[in-house]
């Protein structure tokens, strides 16, 4: 399977907030997310950037189902997807669904994060529908 580098400094803090199962992610002084992580906040340019927890709530941006995994270690069939943070619709992740019945697949599905042990110790975000 293909694992992130959960040890480059620029993502590492994202990675430690999934082993302890919280979705973390970089915020600016004034308030804006900075998704993808970088060290200059793209609104007001500042570096007075921090790492926050979000709530994990989401809804879906878009998705597509694998049948056929050209890498080896992955598990055809399975759904890989964009999500929407409720915290900024800037903040989009590419992450997988799990649990969701392929008829109930539709944009705006409400969503909330889980996190999947993956191996060599890697946590995962993953999403599944929101209760
Ligand atoms: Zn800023």
């Amino acid at each position: 399977m293909h694992l992130p580098d959960v040890d480059w400094e620029v993502t590492r803090p994202f990675w430690d907030g999934c082993r302890r199962r919280e979705l973390r992610v970089p915020r600016c002084r004034c308030g804006t997310y900075v998704w993808y992580p970088q060290p200059r906040c793209p609104t007001c340019r500042g570096r007075e950037i921090s790492w926050v927890r979000v709530s994990g709530k989401a809804t879906l941006f878009t998705w597509t189902k694998v049948y056929r995994a050209f890498l080896p270690g992955y598990r055809p069939p399975f759904v890989t997807a964009l999500v929407e943070l409720v915290e900024d619709p800037k903040l989009r992740l590419a992450t997988y669904l799990r649990g969701v019945e392929d008829r109930k697949l539709s944009l705006g599905l409400p969503l909330e994060v889980d996190f999947e042990e993956a191996e060599a110790g890697i946590v995962l975000p993953v999403f599944r529908p929101a209760e």
